[in-house]
């Protein structure tokens, strides 16, 4: 119980800490703070860590495994706060995402995203999408080709039960300085550019980039949507890795 509420302590300054800062690149940046969504990632997470954090100023969750999404949805875990899927997806996994994720941030193919469409046509909704690219080019990260970008744009202009909302891209893990700035800067203008083309069904409002280490390069850079788990919650504990 102890250890409970003291978590809970530190959890609610982390998160006031982490707001103080966004408003604060927000504000170097000449933006409104208001503009940008904190998304609190909470993989690995307990559903009673996570009920804690729901009640502090974070706008919604991400999560990046299917399954733990389903627990925690079943669970109530996210309270009222939305939910966006942000991990890699396979195909055979879309029939538990759809209508769960207010937004699904991952779709990196065709494949995919035809996958989605096909779902939410079963469960007569249409799912908000982001197209996730791999700006840097490193072979272990997800994330389509940035050229790949044009045909899925394409393709979602015809498809009926999926919206594109914008872009997300997991760049190199650096820190807050120009290296970041500089793959982050690459995302903002890809969305300018596919602003720029009108694309049928794909209103671009969303720029889903920076973690817990980067967040504030990425509000100087244009991000409406930061990615923050370390941060909030501390570091992440996997049994099964060494
Ligand atoms: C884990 C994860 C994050 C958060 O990373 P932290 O460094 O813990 O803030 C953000 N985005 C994605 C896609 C992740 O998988």
């Amino acid at each position: 119980m102890m250890a409970q509420a003291f978590d809970a302590r530190r959890m609610a300054e982390a998160v006031a800490e982490v707001r103080y800062r966004m408003e604060q690149a927000a504000k170097a940046a000449g933006r409104d703070p208001g503009e940008i969504l904190l998304c609190a990632v909470c993989k690995t997470r307990t559903p009673e860590t996570i009920r804690d954090s729901a009640a502090l100023p974070v706008d919604l969750f991400g999560e990046n495994h299917m399954q733990e999404l389903v627990v925690n949805y079943e669970a109530s875990a996210y309270l009222d706060k939305p939910v966006h899927f942000i991990g890699h997806l396979q195909t055979n996994k879309v029939k538990k995402v759809v209508g769960k994720a207010h937004i699904i941030q991952s779709v990196d193919s065709l494949r995919l995203l035809e996958a989605i469409d096909k779902e939410a046509g079963k469960q007569n909704l249409r799912q908000d999408i982001l197209l996730e690219l791999n700006i840097g080019e490193e072979a272990t990260k997800t994330g389509a080709a940035a050229d790949d970008l044009w045909p899925m744009l394409e393709r979602a202009a015809g498809l009926e039960h999926v919206h594109v909302r914008g872009l997300m891209a997991i760049p190199p893990a650096f820190d807050n300085g120009p290296e970041s700035r500089r793959y982050f800067a690459m995302l903002r203008e890809l969305m300018e550019q596919a602003r720029a083309r009108h694309y049928e069904n794909a209103d671009l409002d969303i720029l889903s980039m920076g973690m817990s280490g980067s967040y504030e390069a990425a509000i100087l850079e244009g991000a409406t949507l930061v990615r923050v788990g370390t941060a909030i919650y501390g570091e992440r504990y996997y049994p099964n890795r060494v």
